[in-house]
């Protein structure tokens, strides 16, 4: 098997990266590879932390004191840094709530704001193949609204058989003037395929509401609201380097009612917050679209060893599968599955290599697989010679 050159022009530049993150380098013999479940933190945020604990910790919007107010400047400004991030131009027009992650953020919209877009015979577009926590809060909604009277349909979002891309075909011809929203993912979590968000829009209209699960985008895949054209970005800070309970809700505010979420918020994670900023900063001065070219060309080298291994077989798209496809759309997520062996063994097996995998049902919904898989998935941290020792291991158990 020869292995395809990934990024050659990158590889000092992600050994530098590398160097950074203080777990990785600190367990040489251990190879992470879950960041889909949550990332690996440089250094820059740790010192972020430490720095804003040892300097100015208070509570935000509270006090009169220095402390206080550097706290509430640290707020402030990361919600203008989140929006930068996402690609806003017009920041002064949307509003960046944070939140504990992707879960809360969803189920904050699907409580405080939905309710107040939608009137009875409304049509809601929800992905069932998707994760869980991007269909469970709008037909709770659904359910809450059925309890006053208000009957919202649900419209299943198509899926392109085979890709697991969304059929958008099959999407403008479910989606009609009713339709006024419409829940979609950034990045597959199990698939691993960019969801081709934008032909969403030239589907369904120009009045429906687009809300982006972001959670495997922000931070790996540059991401531009604008050329979206979508309504809500959700994501979690803890995926995109920063620390958990640290995940923002960005709300365009030009479709429907203001997103306001209701009742007294309380204290907010200002050392997520903190967090963030640093792992925001430290992403785009590495620069995101090198963190996507990386981990799209480890992505393709993993698929391209496992196709000379008849035993696995990789879920989500098979035109993906070659490293020089034109048509790669996989980003640093690859699932397979043993044909003979139980993933939850295989994983057990890898981790005793060494290899940090997650397997088991990924949190899919029910439209999506019916039994677990091994899922790699990858962030700047990683190299090709985690890519190569797994494989090798991989084809020793074939
Ligand atoms: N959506 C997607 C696509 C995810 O991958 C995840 C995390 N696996 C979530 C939502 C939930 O994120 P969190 O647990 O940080 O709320």
């Amino acid at each position: 098997m020869t292995a395809p050159t990934t990024c050659e022009d990158l590889r000092a530049w992600q050994r530098e990266l590398r160097a950074q993150f203080p777990i990785v380098t600190g367990h040489p013999e251990l190879a992470y590879l879950d960041s889909a479940a949550t990332s690996q933190k440089p250094r820059a945020v740790l010192d972020a932390v430490q720095a804003y604990l040892t300097t100015s910790n208070a509570n935000a919007a509270r006090g009169t004191y220095t402390w206080a107010n550097r706290t509430t400047d640290l707020v402030e400004r990361t919600r203008e840094r989140v929006a930068r991030f996402l690609g806003d131009t017009r920041a002064e027009r949307s509003a960046v709530h944070f939140t504990s992650g992707t879960t809360e953020g969803l189920r904050t919209i699907a409580r405080d704001w939905l309710p107040g877009l939608l009137r009875d015979g409304d049509q809601i577009v929800v992905p069932g193949a998707d994760h869980r926590a991007n269909i469970e809060p709008w037909l709770e909604t659904r359910r809450q609204l059925a309890r006053e009277g208000v009957r919202i349909h649900v419209v299943e979002m198509p899926y392109q058989s085979g890709s697991w891309d969304y059929d958008h075909r099959a999407l403008a011809e479910r989606a009609g003037p009713r339709t006024r929203f419409v829940a979609a993912t950034h990045v597959h979590h199990v698939y691993g395929g960019d969801m081709n968000v934008h032909r969403i829009r030239r589907a369904v209209g120009p009045e429906a509401v687009i809300c982006l699960d972001a959670a495997q985008g922000v931070g790996h895949v540059p991401l531009s609201v604008d050329d979206l054209d979508v309504d809500f970005v959700v994501f979690s800070g803890h995926k995109a380097l920063a620390l958990p309970g640290s995940g923002a809700v960005w709300a365009r505010q030009e479709r429907g009612p203001r997103f306001t979420p209701g009742g007294w918020s309380g204290t907010p994670n200002t050392v997520g917050v903190a967090s963030l900023e640093a792992a925001l900063d430290w992403l785009d001065a590495a620069g995101v679209e090198r963190v996507e070219r990386w981990t799209v060309d480890l992505a393709a080298r993993l698929t391209e060893g496992l196709r000379g291994l008849d035993a696995y077989e990789v879920l989500g798209c098979p035109l993906s599968l070659a490293a020089d496809s034109a048509v790669q759309r996989r980003r640093g997520i690859v699932t397979l599955r043993h044909r003979a062996v139980d993933s939850g063994d295989l994983g057990f097996v890898l981790f005793s290599h060494g290899f940090m995998v997650r397997s088991d049902h990924l949190c899919q919904g029910d439209a999506g697989e019916r039994t677990g898989s091994v899922r790699v998935s990858l962030h700047v941290y990683n190299t090709e010679e985690e890519i190569d020792r797994l494989l090798s291991v991989l084809a020793s158990l074939a």
